[in-house]
């Protein structure tokens, strides 16, 4: 088995559903860059990530972007295709190379229809994500840009356990809603403190633990309500998937 093929979600599902649910499920490379539907677009498919991270970015019509959720292998994109309503504000773009499981959106809705317990768990991870965002808008809103850099990269290296991502100056920007110029004073001053390393469009966390005294509490409080809805790690040895 691969650790590649690992999602906290399907992992834990009950062994009767998966089996149902596995045949639909198809594996997808996750190329940092990539859109995996943008606001407006009606979402046909649903991703379970397995490695890398896409982020839930949210728009203005100039075009400027912040990212309200991050989404890795404990998670699941492409909720507004199960719903009635299938449409979207949000853009999902892939901000660290991966891979996902996936599903066509009207398999799925089907499959939850039969499986309350699969039911039951989306609706968990659902709320959890309803969290996540809700705590993102706080810390964009009242916390400093270092601090708001320091809570992305906790997240990301809980998701990969890379302590290293290629990320230009740009991108951070388009994550966190700031300027070139704020990612550099928030990235300065992280390294200024060693917890950091930034050169030539890669981070690196040198010091994880200081990173987490330098960080906010949103931190704590979005991996919390991860836990939640997952009764085991997220990164847990389970693995169900072999396609
Ligand atoms: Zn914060």
């Amino acid at each position: 088995m691969q650790s590649a093929n690992k999602n906290g979600l399907l992992a834990v599902l009950p062994p009767a559903i998966y089996q149902r649910l596995a045949p639909g499920l198809k594996r997808v490379r996750l190329d940092a860059g990539d859109i995996l539907y943008d606001a407006g677009d009606a979402v046909d498919y649903a991703w379970f990530v397995t490695s890398g991270i896409v982020s839930l970015l949210s728009i203005t019509e100039e075009g400027d972007t912040v990212e309200a959720a991050m989404i890795g292998r404990e998670g699941v994109i492409g909720f507004p295709g199960i719903a009635r309503r299938n449409g979207t504000v949000f853009r999902a773009q892939v901000q660290v190379a991966g891979e996902a499981l996936r599903i066509k959106a009207k398999t799925l809705r089907a499959m939850i229809k039969h499986g309350c317990e699969f039911y039951e768990l989306l609706l968990d991870y659902t709320h959890a994500l309803n969290e996540q965002i809700a705590q993102v808008v706080v810390c964009n809103q009242f916390h400093a840009k270092e601090q708001r850099l320091a809570r992305w990269l906790l997240l990301a290296n809980d998701r990969t356990r890379y302590d290293a991502f290629t990320l230009t100056h740009e991108t951070v920007a388009q994550i966190l809603g700031m300027s070139r110029s704020g990612v550099s004073s928030a990235a300065g001053a992280l390294q200024t403190k060693g917890l950091i390393r930034y050169a030539r469009g890669r981070i690196t966390i040198l010091d994880r633990k200081g990173l987490e005294s330098a960080c906010c509490e949103c931190y704590r409080i979005i991996s919390q309500t991860i836990s939640s809805y997952l009764p085991s790690e997220p990164m847990s040895e389970t693995d169900r998937v072999n396609i």
